[in-house]
C-alpha cells in the first residue's frame, strides 16, 4: 500500500470554538427535473464563532449543545407538528422520494458515503457498545458490491473498522483525518487503481499532542458523572450523552480550561459529544472530495455522491455537495434540524431500508441489461 502524505497548513493562530450554525441560510431542496419546492421558514438565528477564553457566551454554547442533541419530542403541540410538517416539505424522506432519486442517478455512478454513529448504528449510552446489526452489515456489504462505499466518521478508523468489519469499504476516520482504502480487491467501479492504496493522514504531527490532551481531559472530567472521554487518534471526543443536562455547562468549562493551553487544537460539537481536533482545514466535506478524487471522479459529471449522516459534523459534507452542485445529502433525524441536506431519513432502520432499495434497484437494472 502506497502512503500518501499530504500536509495541510495550520493557518489559525488562536483557538476558536467553531460553533456550527444553529441554523443555516435557507436551502432549496432539489427535486426531480431540476425544480425546487418552495417553503416558508421562521426567522433564523446564527451563532458565530466564540472565543475559547471568556465565559460570556457559555450559555449560548450549552444552548447549541441542546439544539444539536435532541432526545425527545419538544412538545406535542400543533406548533411542533406544524414545524415538523414544514421541515419535511423542505427535507422529504429519501424513501418517499426514492423514484426521483433514481431518476437523478440515471447514467451516473453512485458513490456512497455513510456516517457510522446514529446512521448505521443506534445512538447508545455507551459509545463502546454502538454496534451495528448483522442485517445492517449484510446490507452494507451488498451495497459495496454495487457502489463504491465509504464510512466517514469522527471515530478513529480502527475503532469503526472493528464495528463494521468489512474490508471492501473505504474508511475515513477522525473526521477524515485518517483515510484508508479497501484491503480486498479493488471494486470494478474504481476508475483509479491507486484508490485501493489511499492512505491519508494530514495531521500526523498532532498525534503526541492529542494523546496528551486526552489524558488531561480524562483526569479533568473524572468528577463529572457520566462524562466519557474517547481517544479517536486524531480527535478526542468528550461524550456527554450520560451527563445530566444541568452539568453540561460545568463540563464545558472543564474542557475549555484544558484547551486553553493548546492553541493548535479546536473544539467543535456533535450529537451529544464535544470534539477536540487539530486546527487544520480538514473536515468530512474535504474527506468526501478527497475520496471522490481518489476514485477518479474528481471532475466528473457522471457521478452521484450520496452522503447519509446524522450529525453536525456531517453538515460539512452536505455543504460540499451543494458547492459541487452534485449529489444528495440525506440527514438522519426524527426532529426538525437546520441542515444543508436535501432529504431525510428518520433512523438507522430507515437508512437500512433505503440502502436495501438501492441494492434491489441495481440488481434489477443489471439483470434487465444482461
Ligand atoms: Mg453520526
Amino acid at each position: 500500500m502506497t502512503q500518501q502524505n499530504v500536509v495541510v497548513c495550520n493557518t489559525k493562530s488562536s483557538v476558536e470554538l467553531s460553533v456550527f450554525p444553529a441554523v443555516t441560510a435557507p436551502q432549496k431542496p432539489p427535486v426531480a427535473g431540476g425544480g425546487y419546492i418552495s417553503i416558508s421558514r421562521r426567522p433564523r438565528r446564527v451563532l458565530k464563532n466564540l472565543e475559547i477564553n471568556g465565559d460570556q457566551r457559555i450559555n449560548a454554547w450549552v444552548e447549541s449543545m441542546r439544539a444539536s442533541s435532541p432526545t425527545h419530542l419538544k412538545s406535542t403541540t400543533s406548533s411542533f407538528s406544524e414545524e415538523h410538517t414544514s421541515w419535511i416539505l423542505g427535507h422529504p424522506s429519501a424513501l418517499d422520494m426514492f423514484d426521483e432519486i433514481i431518476i437523478r442517478s440515471m447514467e451516473k455512478q453512485i458513490v456512497m458515503f455513510l456516517d457510522y454513529d446514529g446512521t448505521l448504528s443506534p445512538i447508545v449510552e455507551d459509545p463502546d457498545r454502538a454496534f451495528m446489526s448483522n442485517l445492517m452489515r449484510k446490507t452494507v456489504k451488498k451495497l459495496a458490491r454495487y457502489f463504491p462505499t465509504a464510512i466517514v466518521t469522527g471515530r478513529c478508523k480502527e475503532k469503526v473498522y472493528n464495528f463494521v468489519r468489512l474490508a471492501e469499504l473505504y474508511y475515513a476516520g477522525s473526521h477524515g483525518l485518517d483515510i484508508k482504502g479497501p484491503t480486498t480487491t479493488t471494486s470494478k467501479y474504481n476508475k483509479d487503481s491507486k484508490a485501493e492504496a489511499v492512505l491519508f493522514q494530514p495531521a500526523s504531527e498532532f498525534l503526541p499532542m492529542i494523546d496528551e490532551v486526552y489524558q488531561q481531559l480524562v483526569d479533568k472530567t473524572k468528577s463529572t458523572p457520566g462524562a466519557k472521554v474517547e481517544n479517536n487518534k486524531f480527535c478526542v471526543s468528550v461524550h456527554f450523552r450520560c451527563v445530566d443536562e444541568k452539568r453540561w455547562s460545568e463540563l464545558l468549562h472543564k474542557v475549555k480550561s484544558v484547551l486553553k493551553e493548546y492553541p493548535k487544537l479546536r473544539l467543535t460539537q456533535g450529537r451529544k459529544v464535544l470534539e477536540i481536533r487539530p486546527t487544520i482545514k480538514w473536515d468530512k466535506g474535504k474527506a468526501l472530495e478527497f475520496l471522490l478524487e481518489s476514485l477518479g471522479f474528481g471532475n466528473c459529471n457522471d457521478v452521484l455522491p450520496v452522503y447519509i449522516g446524522d450529525d453536525r459534523t456531517d453538515e460539512d459534507a452536505f455543504k460540499k455537495l451543494r458547492e459541487r452542485g452534485q449529489g444528495l445529502g440525506v440527514l438522519v433525524s426524527k426532529f426538525p434540524k437546520d441542515t444543508s441536506a436535501s432529504y431525510s431519513l428518520q433512523d438507522p432502520n430507515e437508512v437500512m431500508e433505503f440502502l436495501q432499495r438501492l441494492v434491489e434497484w441495481k440488481q434489477v437494472t443489471m439483470q434487465a441489461s444482461s
